[in-house]
């Protein structure tokens, strides 16, 4: 952690708590399949108790199937004089996801087929992934690609690629209600703190909080490999799917300067109004983003055959950020400042959720005196005392047809604050349930 951050959070915020989680998880080789997902699930176990699911290879999951499971212990190039100068043990990054096995001396052209580097920016590594062709691959800085200049090489991917499982996590934490929050997050990527870490710790965070706290929503977390994880699940679990009423995907938290919501395929569903409503009342840059079928897993949750109410929430959209898909994100990318301002942001959105309600004005001919009851702002006003003009938009529009979220939208305050003159007007009598 940089001193600069060290010094602006206390040992045990949240924003402490997620940024530890990241450095946790680091330095653990996942894949969508193999022991570094297990691994991963254990560490999560350790803070919310997740069951852990294994899929078996070769289940076929709509038009897709489970893939075999890949595992890797070693893997190096070895120059003429014997010296390991791509050696998988110094970052897991420099080993292609998914390489088949290879043991084999080879001529120096022949391996530059199978190396991957960034020109742009020669000292830092790509991270490239072959899931679905077979093939081998080794990903290195474009400077050290620069000083290969023996014939030949000896190469080395002690890997195996053979009918498993594909393993995920999922936590279900009731509330009140059936209806469900899905909350998804991938975990299939290595050692990257950005795309991938930031997103499980944010998860992590937020069932923390949620398990702790009366809830309306029961909700629904899922730590899956990307892609085939959500289609897996969606496949397997289609009547648990019909419950989903919100949802948000979580990606690229930590890093990044703007808070950036991309709505769902239906674009108006109440999570992109209450994440919008959050947003424009954040006090700090956001983006929103249309829908498009590209992206994380809400491509799957929001294809046409679920078409689920599934947003996807991050700080810098995937490809949108030099360091993504490089050893650039890495934990000195990751900031815990910012993971606790997202971890506070998804907070407001979920309880967006959690309180949009309708209630019926219980004195509808004309306006109620609020004075008399002291609801009008006080010379010097307390503390909890809040804009007069929020009380009567709450009661002018709480007529069975308007919902808080409405209220908000259509007034321009944040929710929190119609929130709270709604609750000040239910403890007058002003205002019921509907
Ligand atoms: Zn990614």
């Amino acid at each position: 952690m940089s001193m600069q951050t060290a010094a602006s959070l206390s040992a045990e915020s949240p924003g402490s708590d997620m940024y530890r989680l990241v450095e946790a998880l680091y330095p653990i080789c996942r894949s969508i399949t193999g022991e570094g997902v297990r691994e991963t699930l254990r560490i999560i176990q350790q803070h919310v108790p997740i069951v852990v699911h294994e899929v078996a290879s070769g289940t076929r999951v709509f038009d897709w199937t489970v893939p075999n499971e890949w595992n890797i212990r070693d893997a190096y190039v070895k120059n003429a004089q014997g010296q390991r100068i791509i050696d998988f043990k110094r970052s897991n990054l420099h080993v292609m996801s998914y390489s088949v096995p290879i043991k084999a001396r080879i001529n120096a052209d022949e391996l530059k087929e199978h190396l991957f580097t960034l020109p742009d920016h020669p000292d830092w590594v790509p991270y490239r992934t072959s899931y679905y062709s077979s093939n081998w691959g080794f990903c290195l800085s474009h400077r050290q690609l620069s000083e290969m200049h023996d014939k030949e090489y000896e190469v080395c991917i002690d890997s195996t690629l053979q009918p498993g499982a594909l393993t995920y996590g999922e936590y279900t934490i009731a509330g009140e209600s059936s209806e469900e929050i899905l909350i998804s997050c991938h975990i299939c990527h290595p050692s990257l703190a950005n795309d991938n870490l930031s997103g499980i710790a944010l998860a992590v965070a937020l069932a923390k909080g949620l398990a702790a706290s009366p809830r309306r929503y029961t909700y629904r977390f899922l730590f899956i490999p990307g892609t085939i994880g959500s289609i897996t699940w969606l496949a397997l679990n289609e009547a648990a799917a019909s419950r989903i009423r919100h949802g948000l995907v979580l990606a690229s938290i930590g890093a990044g300067k703007k808070l950036t919501y991309k709505k769902s395929r239906r674009q108006t569903s109440e999570i992109d109004r209450a994440a919008l409503n959050v947003l424009k009342h954040s006090g700090e840059p956001y983006d929103v983003l249309d829908f498009s079928p590209y992206g994380y897993d809400e491509r799957q949750y929001c294809s046409p055959g679920f078409d689920l109410p599934v947003g996807c929430f991050m700080r810098a959209p995937n490809g949108s950020f030099p360091e993504y898909h490089t050893s650039a994100d890495n934990l000195e990318f990751v900031r815990p400042e910012l993971l606790e301002r997202s971890f506070d942001v998804c907070r407001a959105i979920l309880d967006t959720l959690e309180h949009n309600r309708s209630y019926i004005n219980q004195n509808p001919k004309c306006e109620p005196q609020l004075g008399k009851r002291g609801l009008y702002r006080a010379i010097g006003g307390a503390a909890d005392h809040i804009d007069e003009l929020a009380y009567l938009w709450v009661l002018n529009l709480s007529d069975g047809n308007h919902a808080l979220l409405d209220i908000a939208e259509r007034s321009g305050y944040p929710f929190a604050v119609i929130k709270t003159a709604a609750d000040q007007l239910r403890e007058h009598d002003l205002l019921k349930a509907e």
